[in-house]
């Protein structure tokens, strides 16, 4: 049986596919934000339908052909065309006029789903369903919650999809009308495809662009290897390299390449087959840092529909913070928080009152994380944001000096978080924690809102802690690196 995400999946790479039905992936999927309402109740509550056939996964789509007799609105509802099964996520019938729905837990719904609802139309006519008119319900990115949530205030009903930019790009049906297809071939061609697990793929901008296939190390194992020119970060023209011979770092000489600063330290790392350090660069930065320095990090929870009075769309809540402080002599103190529910207000009071009110603040990507946490709790909270303002104004980023080519070790492989480096410049490591990544994290938190387990509490506290002390070793590992210890 084939799904509508097959087709997307078949298209991006007949191997990805492949991988997907025959070696399912064995990282269980961890979402990263929370749905905390269902869509499908939300539109019957916009609309006020009552009398609604709801369908749900595994129906048989004999189920929705009946329901299309008898029912006005149909949602959730399978339908089918030789082997495969798509979804109609709402159908309402009105006076001969027949309008689908698709329904988003997003703001901004983008050209490419118009593939989707092509591809819908089109079974839609091979099983008889009529539809006039396609509609998109989606979230008011500009929705802020009073103290009730308001449906009608937050789902938007629109004819248009957003670009990249989240601009608006143009009429849903212009570009349906140009995705429009016969999906007979291309069901053919699925049902026709063999074992791929030997066929050898030449890596593609697929295998990479936005996040790295799950599958790219049983594709290209010889790929892996630290100083690969394919880990060239900021690169377009690494694939040119490597048609023309160059598979390694070490083997560039400069006119190749965009000679970006990074892609520079990655080059003078893999021609010394170690550490590459810009020690003009190091040691002015390291000398802003004052004491008491705090090593600080948050975990954090995304929420789809704002859950408390003065949240927007997508806005995070900030549950648990770790803060190491080391003093001039080296003393080394923990301060951690972890609340619960709505506990905005009283992690801003703990934060405030804890962290030291001089010195520096080590953050690892404090600017698109740690930063945005602060000011936007100081929007909700604007009898605090002078405080918050001098906790910000203090942190720097711990991040800079590896993601811009101040340091790097031919060991990072074009990547620079914290568990990474950690890793390589420690011999510590998250491997032993029962919760070793962010997402983990969340979902453990999660688990924690509905009870009290100190087991989970505690796991939580050793990881954000483990974060902060992490980033403490890193700062005396880049100390030292300019003999400053
Ligand atoms: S790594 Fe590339 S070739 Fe291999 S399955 Fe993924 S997308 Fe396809």
């Amino acid at each position: 049986m084939l799904h509508e995400s097959d087709l997307k999946k078949y298209q991006r790479c007949d191997k990805y596919y492949w991988y997907t039905k025959n070696k399912p992936e064995s990282v269980p999927f961890l979402p990263y934000v929370t749905y905390n309402m269902d869509i499908f109740e939300l539109v019957k509550d916009y609309f006020g339908f009552e009398d609604v056939f709801m369908g749900k996964r595994g129906d048989d789509p004999s189920l929705t052909l009946q329901a299309y007799q008898s029912f006005d609105i149909l949602m959730n509802a399978r339908i089918s065309y030789r082997d495969l099964r798509m979804t109609l996520p709402c159908l309402k019938k009105e006076d001969q006029h027949h309008t689908l729905y698709f329904l988003y837990n997003q703001c901004y719904p983008k050209t490419s789903e118009a593939q989707r609802i092509a591809d819908t139309l089109w079974v839609c006519k091979k099983n008889q369903i009529q539809v006039d008119e396609v509609l998109l319900i989606h979230i008011n990115a500009n929705y802020e919650r009073k103290q009730e949530f308001d449906v009608h205030e937050c789902l938007l009903i629109s004819d248009e999809f957003y670009n990249e930019k989240n601009k608006k790009a143009g009429k849903v049906m212009d570009f349906v009308r140009e995705a429009y297809r016969d999906l007979d071939a291309l069901l053919d061609e699925i049902e026709q495809i063999g074992d791929l697990s030997h066929i050898q793929k030449k890596r593609s901008p697929a295998c990479t662009s936005h996040y790295k296939c799950e599958y790219f190390s049983m594709c290209f194992p010889d790929q892996q290897h630290n100083t690969s020119i394919l880990n060239l970060v900021q690169s377009n023209k690494k694939y040119e390299c490597e048609a023309m011979g160059i598979s390694d770092m070490a083997m560039v000489t400069g006119d190749e390449i965009e000679a970006t600063r990074v892609q520079y330290a990655q080059i003078m790392a893999a021609k010394k087959r170690g550490l590459f350090v810009d020690q003009f660069a190091l040691r002015p930065w390291l000398k802003r840092i004052q004491y008491p320095i705090t090593y600080l990090d948050f975990e954090w929870q995304t929420y789809v529909y704002p859950p408390y009075e003065k949240m927007k769309p997508f806005d995070v809540l900030v549950f648990q913070y770790s803060m190491h402080i080391e003093d001039k002599n080296g003393e080394l103190v923990h301060e951690q928080y972890i609340g619960k529910n709505d506990c905005r207000e009283e992690f801003v009071l703990d934060l405030i009152h804890k962290i030291p009110k001089t010195g520096s603040i080590m953050v690892f990507n404090a600017q698109g994380a740690e930063v945005l946490r602060l000011m936007q709790l100081s929007k909700q909270f604007p009898q605090y944001e002078e405080e918050l303002r001098n906790i910000w104004e203090r942190m720097i980023d711990l991040a800079i000096p590896f993601s811009n080519g101040v340091i790097y070790d031919e060991r990072m492989a074009g990547e620079y978080n914290l568990k990474k480096l950690l890793s390589l410049f420690s011999d510590l490591s998250y491997d032993e924690l029962e919760i070793n990544q962010g997402l983990l994290a969340v979902k453990k938190y999660r688990e924690l809102e509905g009870n009290e387990s100190e087991e989970i509490k505690q796991a939580l506290y050793e990881y954000c802690g483990m974060d902060t002390y992490a980033e403490y070793v890193l700062l005396h590992f880049l100390m030292k690196t300019v003999g400053y210890e």
